[in-house]
């Protein structure tokens, strides 16, 4: 189950707002075209979430053609979910809300203290997402996101899998999506693939808990990107776009074409969000854990609409591919 996977799933279906692409096929018994929903990250626009940073996000986000804003709930204390939830409303903009632990509140630990600490911040952050109308909490959730300076147990391992059970139960009562991001070798020793995240997701065991796939990270990790994103098949429900060195797309080395005509292929239609970081934006709760040291851009307006249109031409390519062959 996808966020967001609302597609048109008759093809004689047409939806007025999403507009038909004369270039893509549409011949019976194919899908038509739908657009995904597409999000931002929202450390393209701000660091910090007071109400001022909050306006110029969520507008910014907005008026580049956006349909959902991702929001980071590192600290969940800082956001006033009120005026979130308002100004979102206020813009027309779906959320989600991501968050990597730390090794201060790990529950990829063996210390139950640890453990308790992480299972209150998952807690406190699933209350943000409800709260400001939400449909997704991903990212690291299921441990620090940090370097480890050993391999995970399997002890720590258990303790993991048993918070994110209970956060999935605690989120399907409001229809909320669990996502896990699997990341780099450098930012988690527990996920680092998509086979390790399905394997977990069997240990949990519940619906609503999705992989979150980066391509960032599946760069590093995975041997390409098209057979381990088909594997997920419906189990994949967040993606991540990011480039290899986290700046413009197309600027880096990451195979995009093979991306995009993979989750074409498998008829993808859940949330893709754009994602990247320069030294320009800083948080530093996140920009210090992810390594971001070199400005990359400055100009996050430049940035994320040429993200969106990069995503969107991407997309239509791939249609156009699998459409007439
Ligand atoms: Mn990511």
């Amino acid at each position: 189950m996808g966020v967001g996977a609302t597609g048109i799933r008759v093809s004689t279906t047409y939806r007025p707002d999403m507009g038909l692409d004369e270039t893509s096929s549409s011949a019976a018994g194919r899908w038509l075209p739908v657009s995904n929903p597409f999000g931002v990250h929202a450390l393209v626009w701000t660091g910090g979430w007071s109400p001022e940073e909050a306006e110029h996000a969520i507008s910014s986000t907005a008026a580049a053609g956006y349909d959902l804003i991702e929001i980071p709930a590192l600290d969940p204390s800082r956001i006033d979910i009120a005026d979130t939830r308002d100004r979102l409303a206020a813009h027309g903009l779906r959320t989600s809300l991501t968050l990597g632990l730390t090794f201060a509140n790990d529950i990829n630990s063996e210390d139950l203290e640890l453990v308790a600490a992480g299972r209150s911040t998952l807690m406190s952050a699933l209350d943000i997402t409800r709260g400001v109308g939400g449909e997704y909490l991903g990212g690291v959730i299921f441990g620090a996101m940090d370097k480890y300076p050993g391999p995970t147990s399997a002890a720590a391992r258990a303790n993991s899998v048993a918070v994110i059970k209970e956060l999935a139960q605690e989120a399907a009562g409001d229809g909320i999506t669990i996502g896990l991001e699997f990341v780099n070798r450098y930012e988690s020793n527990l996920l680092n693939t998509v086979q390790e995240t399905l394997d977990y997701m069997d240990l949990v065991g519940e619906d609503n808990v999705v992989v979150h796939a980066d391509a960032y990270h599946m760069n590093i990790e995975e041997d390409g990107f098209r057979e381990p994103l088909m594997r997920c098949g419906d189990r994949l429900g967040y993606v991540h776009i990011g480039e290899s060195n986290r700046g413009y797309l197309g600027a880096g080395t990451i195979d995009f074409e093979e991306v995009f005509g993979a989750l074409v292929d498998m008829d993808y239609r859940g949330v893709i969000t754009f994602e990247s970081f320069s030294s320009a934006v800083v948080d530093p709760n996140m920009s210090n854990t992810l390594a971001i040291w070199r400005n990359l851009w400055s100009d996050g307006m430049d940035l994320a609409t040429h993200a969106l249109d990069y995503m969107n031409t991407e997309m239509d390519r791939a249609r156009d591919t699998i459409g007439t062959r």
